[in-house]
């Protein structure tokens, strides 16, 4: 990082008059003068800089990013994995990434396969009957599938079904899906080893139940072991169970949603099927459903004809379209592409790997920091802060201290469960060497924390931004030079 460059915008490195390129004159004549009211007034305020100070500028502010490409990145419950770059290329080949979306489907045969195909490998990963891939991320697909659940009940004249069920352990979208689809949110308990409470959950269904959703493993990083019972109890009473495939990544070759009793499910391909996605996006969340919910899910659809052809179709019992197009298309062929070059035996690797690496973080730093569940634990789990809290320093201090020796932090003071929630995911695609060197840095912290825990309140003092204030930031983001200005006129 350079300091020179750092923390100026574009504009602050302004001259007059400074250029990036020379343009000769070609000798045309000027364009025909504009209609006076189309012509400004005053001309635009555009930065005048040069081209290396340009260069400069923009690759600076590129080292600032921190991403899987530069570090460890264990972020709990966004499975922040390593994206092999054979799937970039692939979804940059331009055989694929000229097409427009409103193009005829018989000039995008190859495109449509590709759909179908993906479709069909996440039915046989997921236990499922058939996917839709249009929704844009894992909470979109929540909305989507309740949706779907909501359809479901209404073709059946079941039209007081409007409660949804969700763990207290759920991540934030569960509830948030549930309000956005228009129904009512009833929380149910965790027992003390982070699993849902099936007595807690008993009273709580009814024939106003439309589904529970489940993350399993839940967000603590533990397998529902009664997963089974209570599909079984909600389906009794009349509702479906959905299954937030958001950690879908231990499961992969070791069990299917479609076998744990689930009617309908998303997935996170950004997630588990390796696209990056920092900072929020990009991303797309198919979501999955049992045979006998087929015709619920949204338009358009893809299909084959007899023929063998594929075809763009909107079924009249579908729930109308939920986006504007058949998904993020680059996310899927990212997905497609991880797929293929897995393979089966591949993937039959990936989940247990995962959990196997996080039962070694685990076990590594356990006499150190609070480990409030213990047992094996699947792809991720969660300390409830430094086992020592006489020092005062916190999980938010530890997180900003592994920041100084260059890794990303781990999800923090979620889940909701535990006060000082440490969050720690490590994936599948990280070497020994990486994760002991976490563990050892995970070490020092806490020693630091016990000797010196000003330094460790304090930090981070290696980053070019110590602490900004995040509320204000979310709450009054300055976006373009003229909120700059304005921020600093005030
Ligand atoms: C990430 C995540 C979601 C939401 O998915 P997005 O793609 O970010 O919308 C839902 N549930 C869990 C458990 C998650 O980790």
């Amino acid at each position: 990082m350079n300091r020179e460059y750092y923390g100026k915008l574009i504009f602050e490195l302004s001259r007059q008059g400074r250029r990036g390129a020379i343009v000769p004159d070609n000798g045309c004549p000027s364009a025909p003068k504009l209609p006076d009211h189309l012509v400004r007034a005053e001309a635009p305020e555009l930065p005048e800089v040069d081209e290396p100070t340009v260069v400069r500028h923009y690759t600076n502010m590129s080292n600032n990013n921190f991403g899987v490409d530069t570090g460890f990145y264990p972020l709990g419950s966004c499975t922040m994995k390593y994206n092999p770059k054979i799937n970039e290329e692939m979804a940059q080949h331009h055989a694929f990434s000229g097409l427009h979306p409103a193009q005829p489907a018989g000039t995008v045969q190859g495109a449509l396969e590709l759909y179908v195909r993906l479709s069909e490998e996440l039915c046989r990963v997921c236990g499922m009957a058939e996917f839709t891939l249009n929704p844009f991320a894992g909470a979109h697909g929540e909305l989507t599938g309740l949706m779907v659940i909501r359809a479901y009940h209404e073709s059946r004249g079941d039209t007081k079904r409007n409660k949804v069920i969700v763990p207290d352990s759920a991540h934030g979208t569960n509830p948030a899906s549930a309000a956005v689809a228009g129904m009512k949110v009833v929380e149910v308990k965790s027992l003390p080893d982070g699993t849902v409470d099936i007595e807690a959950l008993r009273p709580l269904l009814d024939d106003t139940v439309a589904a529970m959703m489940m993350t399993n493993p839940n967000t603590a990083g533990i397998f529902e072991h009664s997963v089974k019972e209570i599909a079984a109890m909600v389906h009794d009473c009349g509702g479906l169970m959905y299954y937030d495939g958001a950690n879908l990544n231990p499961m992969l070759g070791v069990a299917r949603p479609g076998d744990m009793g689930f009617d309908v499910m998303h997935v996170n391909l950004h997630k588990t099927f390796s696209t990056p996605h920092g900072g929020g996006g990009p991303g797309a969340g198919p979501v999955g459903v049992r045979k006998g919910l087929e015709q619920f899910l949204p338009s358009p659809r893809v299909m084959r004809d007899a023929d063998g052809n594929y075809t763009i179709e909107c079924p009249e019992e579908a729930l109308g379209s939920i986006s504007a197009t058949l998904g993020n298309y680059a996310v899927l062929m990212r997905a497609y592409s991880y797929l293929l070059s897995l393979g089966g035996e591949g993937l039959r690797l990936a989940g247990p790997l995962a959990s196997l690496n996080a039962n070694y973080v685990k076990e590594s730093l356990k006499h150190l920091y609070k480990l409030p569940l213990h047992g094996v634990c699947k792809h991720e789990f969660v300390f409830d802060g430094l086992a020592d809290k006489s020092t005062g320093v916190t999980t938010l201090n530890v997180a900003k201290r592994l920041l100084d020796y260059g890794f990303h932090a781990p999800t923090i003071y979620f889940p909701l469960l535990f006060h000082e929630s440490l969050m720690i995911e490590p994936t599948e695609t990280e070497s020994k060497e990486t994760l002991d060197r976490f563990i050892e840095v995970m070490e020092m912290i806490a020693h630091e924390a016990a000797e010196t825990p000003d330094l460790v309140k304090g930090a981070p003092v290696n980053t070019p931004i110590s602490r900004p204030d995040d509320t204000a930031a979310a709450l009054n983001p300055v976006v373009t030079f003229a909120d700059l200005k304005a921020a600093c006129n005030d």
